[in-house]
């Protein structure tokens, strides 16, 4: 696969500060619509075009836009825009611990990306809900680098309710976050080879909330992600 052009799609800016800096990007105007939220940072790094797009903030809430929704049209305008060879949907996520995930561990997407809130119980609507869009081959990656690698669940809350547990059990997931099927859905579409790398701040077996691990434990997840895609990017 051709990586000259690489675009790395981030919802949180706490997410991708770590990886701006250690990357030596720089913010950049003009590449995206005024109208959009999303903030552009461009570089080189290891003689590869870099393009990284954050969520940027909410003008009514004030908070990150994260989740499926500002995922997709961001990824969209990466691809249209940038070109990329690959894109890379990076970020933190909750881990099932029964499924031997850790807090601080970074994943490699295993073979497709799904929902766990797309219920549509009718025939075919139920596997266009569910999604399995592709994700590109990271087993290779995962040995060379030793990182752990397995199924991505999306959904669009941070909570999870019973049925939310059931589904992203049936999808044989291990990670569950808030935008990489969405942004897989845009890169199928597209043909744009892609995949994801995902840093554990929760547990979602765990019996604290979500909420409160993710707090606790973003620094980490961030550091050891910023790491892993610096050993990535000079192995692909
Ligand atoms: N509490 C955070 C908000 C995080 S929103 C804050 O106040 O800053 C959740 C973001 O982290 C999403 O982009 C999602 O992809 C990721 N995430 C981390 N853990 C998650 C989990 N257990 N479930 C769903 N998304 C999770």
């Amino acid at each position: 696969m051709k990586t000259d052009r690489v675009a790395f799609v981030i919802a949180m800016r706490s997410e991708a500060e770590p990886l701006i800096k250690s990357l030596g990007l720089t913010a950049a105007v003009g590449i995206f619509p005024e109208t959009v939220p999303f903030e552009t940072f461009t570089g080189e790094f290891s003689g590869r075009r870099i393009l990284l797009t954050v969520g940027g903030i909410d003008e009514v809430h004030g908070i990150d836009n994260v989740a499926s929704q500002p995922a997709t049209l961001m990824t969209w305008l990466a691809i249209d825009r940038f070109k990329p060879d690959l894109v890379i949907n990076a970020g933190t996520a909750g881990g099932m611990g029964r499924a031997g995930c850790e807090i601080g561990d970074v994943y490699l997407s295993g073979e497709v990306f799904r929902f766990h809130d797309r219920r549509i119980p009718l025939p075919r609507f139920r596997e266009y809900g569910i999604g399995s869009y592709p994700s590109f081959d990271t087993s290779g990656l995962a040995r060379q680098l030793g990182l752990k690698r397995g199924i991505i669940s999306t959904g669009d809350s941070l909570d999870m309710t019973e049925t939310d547990l059931v589904m992203i059990r049936v999808n044989g997931a291990v990670i569950k976050e808030m935008e990489a099927a969405a942004v897989a859905w845009v890169c199928r579409i597209t043909r744009t080879p892609m995949f994801a790398v995902k840093a554990v701040t929760d547990l979602i077996d765990g019996r604290e909330t979500p909420q409160k691990q993710f707090m606790a434990n973003l620094r980490l997840a961030v550091d050891n992600l910023q790491d892993a895609i610096r050993r990535i990017l000079s192995s692909l």
